[in-house]
């Protein structure tokens, strides 16, 4: 591994039901960055199921600028699981030398990155949601990540020598721009050698969520409390789908059963950062604040103006969140 300015850099392309996630487009714009002019791109996609899916996420990389995607489909690596992935990205960073990783800040992100960098004798820089190249193209970077739910930000870089290992969190980095045709990378089969397992994952329950993903929605509009019962849930989901956004949810309101814990924001559900969060009868709990407070527009809709979420609201509403739905609703649809 090398820290020079021909920098290589590797993303984990994560897919999620044999489909790329955009994370894992966001991911490879920063790695484009990180590698700069002279730099190369590689990325690993990885997973066991019909292999013309992983193929299609192969494709799309290499049509978006990774100059060699290796594509790790074996059946052992049907369903995630983290000792199994990380050993085949294992494989992806024996092929290709990089002096940084990328991954996205996701559920599986989360566990393969620091696996990732302790087998690659690696530093992490974790959540990053800026980077700055600075003067010298990438090997010194500065990451910026949010602490304490959003109230401050640290600025980290890699010391020189070691490989970098970053997550980027989702919706903030801007996702890798096709290439010239004709300029697509190449794409190669990488054998995968099953690590000795020390867990194995019997299976993945999955909870009911809506069609679009909460962790990359662009928009979302999210119940509490005061949304009242699950039947209350109903004009959040229409003012969504008109939206083509995404449906969550506080605590508070999963906790009294209006909806599964499947959609909750926050401190202890997902981090979100969409470019639009529309609270309804939520009341601004640091808990809450702590998963969306970095989306970039917030809009509140509560009946008590001194609710705190109108602390970081940058539009608020004081109305009752069943008159102004609806009403949003039907504004939206004739537009
Ligand atoms: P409430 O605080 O009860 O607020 C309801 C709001 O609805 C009020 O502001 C009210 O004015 C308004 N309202 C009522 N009726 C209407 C109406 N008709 N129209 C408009 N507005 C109306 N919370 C999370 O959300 N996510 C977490 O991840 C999370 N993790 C936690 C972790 C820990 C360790 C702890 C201790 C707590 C955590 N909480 C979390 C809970 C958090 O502290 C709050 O209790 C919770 O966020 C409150 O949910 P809420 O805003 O829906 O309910």
């Amino acid at each position: 591994m090398t820290d020079t300015a021909n920098r290589t850099a590797l993303v984990y392309a994560e897919c999620m039901d044999g489909k790329l996630r955009r994370v894992a487009l966001e991911a490879l714009g920063a790695a484009r960055r990180l590698a700069g002019d002279g730099g190369a791109v590689h990325a690993v996609v990885v997973g066991g199921g019909p292999g013309a899916a992983l193929r299609e996420a192969a494709a799309e990389l290499a049509a978006r600028g990774a100059g060699v995607v290796h594509v790790v489909d074996d059946p052992a690596l049907a369903g995630f699981a983290p000792e199994a992935y990380a050993a085949a990205i294992g494989a992806a960073v024996a092929a290709a030398r990089p002096s940084v990783i990328v991954l996205g800040h996701t559920a599986a992100g989360r566990e393969l990155a620091p696996r990732v960098a302790a087998a690659a004798g690696g530093g992490h820089v974790a959540d990053v949601t800026a980077i700055d190249l600075g003067d010298d193209g990438g090997a010194a970077a500065v990451f910026t990540r949010p602490l304490y739910a959003g109230k401050a930000f640290e600025q980290r870089r890699f010391l020189p020598g070691a490989p970098q290992v970053v997550t980027v969190r989702p919706n903030n980095l801007p996702v890798a721009e096709p290439v010239a045709a004709g300029s697509e990378g190449a794409i190669a089969a990488l054998p995968y050698a099953a690590p000795p397992l020390w867990t194995v994952v019997r299976g993945i329950a999955r909870k009911a969520a809506g069609t679009v993903d909460l962790a990359e929605a662009d928009i979302i509009v999210a119940g509490g409390r005061g949304v009242r019962s699950a039947e209350g849930f109903a004009p959040l989901a229409a003012l969504a789908e008109v939206l083509g956004g995404a449906v969550g949810a506080s605590r508070g309101a999963c906790d009294a059963g209006y909806c599964d814990y499947a959609l909750q924001i926050g401190q202890t559900g997902k981090t979100v950062t969409p470019k639009l969060y529309v609270a309804c009868g939520i009341s601004g709990a640091i808990q809450h604040l702590a998963g969306m407070s970095q989306s970039r527009v917030i809009v509140a809709i509560n009946k008590d103006p001194d609710a705190p979420i109108f602390g970081i609201a940058d539009y608020g509403i004081v109305g009752d969140l069943f008159e102004v739905v609806p009403l949003l609703t039907a504004q939206f649809k004739r537009i």
